[in-house]
């Protein structure tokens, strides 16, 4: 489950608690241990730049996240918080971009294997 201890307590902060931890420290610390909760890895990606991602109450509550990568939008989500970037958002991006550095990866892993698996035997024959 979420690390519920990210949550900010009822207790009123002092301005040096707030300057410390600010409160999009917090939604961030939490869409990061979304993502990286059993929870997180339920997120789904479900068309262009929008993801389903739980909600941390689980429940099999999803909040749709739209991360609007194809235009000059800004990104949404449909959950009831009222702070953006809400910790779904910060979820999906991150699921994102690891998304795309293991695509990467995998796209130059092939293209060395390509690389090492071509002979210049005949080439060399050649010379
Ligand atoms: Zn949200």
């Amino acid at each position: 489950m979420i690390d519920e201890s990210v949550e900010r307590s009822a207790a009123p902060r002092t301005a040096k608690e707030e300057q410390a931890y600010p409160p999009w420290k917090e939604r961030a610390l939490r869409g990061l241990a979304l993502w990286g909760d059993p929870l997180g890895r339920q997120i789904e990606h479900i068309g262009h730049g929008v993801y389903s991602v739980p909600s941390c109450s689980g429940q099999g509550v999803t909040y749709e996240v739209d991360l609007k990568v194809f235009t000059d939008e800004p990104e949404s989500c449909n959950c009831p918080d009222r702070e953006r970037p809400c910790k779904h958002l910060i979820a999906a991006t991150i699921h994102r971009a690891k998304a795309r550095m293991a695509a990467r990866r995998e796209q130059a892993e092939r293209t060395a294997a390509r690389a090492s698996s071509t002979s210049l035997a005949p080439l060399v024959a050649t010379l």
